[in-house]
């Protein structure tokens, strides 16, 4: 009978030790996958954060050159100082909707004129383009049913898709840099969002690769524009997907689904 007892007791002692083994495991992984999304997180952020820090500097730098030169016009001044306060505030929104997607998967969703969207990106990017000689054009569905999203969110995945092209169509010299933005039905209650450039383009082959995280072909990219471009769209519940142009450069597509009223 004690052995028989004995033998339960070394049995229990191997499965709760297995158990530890495994739940030992299962945390290792969870660790894992919290550092890799703390990684991308962190990447994420820095990649955001760099256009509004951008833009900030260069309002600021303009600001003082204002003040240098010999008829400081106090409204162009408040108008600077406007822009760089509007920076800073989206800068810290960025920060706070980027978090907490990453950390719980979560985000705001309301109804919105994503083609009110597409021009208010347009003009928080407008001199940016114009030092970078770029034309952005836009054709815009004005019939399309609102979208059901984040706001902050979805200004960000344009201005990402935007600068992309902005960077493919850099080493172009000759003929015009131009950026369309267009807005369209798709199937199934879905909004589609096209951005399309005339740069450098992409091998179609390695579509799959150019999304992935810390992927780039830049000196001095970081490689997470498309991949948080995809991870915000997705929580969106909307696709993305990329086309090379038949006579040069790439389109970029999204899409988001119509709101639902009830
Ligand atoms: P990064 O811009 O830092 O390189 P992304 O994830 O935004 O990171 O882009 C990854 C890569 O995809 C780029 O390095 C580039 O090779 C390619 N790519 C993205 N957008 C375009 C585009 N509009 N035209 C051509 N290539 C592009």
């Amino acid at each position: 009978k004690v052995k028989y007892y004995d033998g339960i007791l070394t049995d229990i002692t191997d499965l709760k030790q297995a158990n530890e083994e495994a739940q030992k495991r299962r945390e290792e992984i969870a660790h894992l996958g919290r550092v890799a999304t703390m990684g991308e997180l962190s990447a994420s952020l820095a990649h955001e954060l760099n256009q509004p820090l951008t833009a900030i500097l260069s309002n600021a730098q303009a600001g003082l050159r204002f003040i240098d030169g010999d008829s400081a016009d106090l409204c162009e001044i408040r108008d600077i100082l406007e822009d760089i306060v509007a920076d800073d505030r989206r800068a810290g929104k960025v920060i706070q909707r980027l978090r907490s997607l990453f950390r719980k998967g979560e985000f705001e969703k309301v109804s919105l004129d994503i083609n009110e969207i597409v021009q208010e990106v347009v003009k928080q990017i407008h001199t940016e383009a114009m030092t970078r000689n770029i034309s952005i054009e836009t054709t815009l569905d004005r019939s399309l049913a609102p979208v059901s999203g984040d706001r902050i969110h979805l200004q960000q995945v344009i201005i990402n898709f935007i600068l992309n092209a902005s960077e493919a169509m850099m080493d172009m010299d000759d003929g015009p840099r131009k950026i369309i933005i267009s807005t369209d039905k798709a199937d199934k209650n879905m909004v589609k969002v096209g951005i399309c450039d005339n740069g450098t383009g992409f091998d179609e082959d390695n579509i799959d690769h150019i999304i992935e995280p810390f992927y780039t072909t830049k000196p001095k990219g970081m490689g997470m524009g498309l991949s948080i471009n995809r991870t915000i769209i997705n929580a969106h519940l909307g696709r993305m997907w990329a086309a090379s142009n038949p006579d040069r450069g790439a389109t970029f597509y999204f899409t988001l689904p119509i709101h639902d009223e009830e």
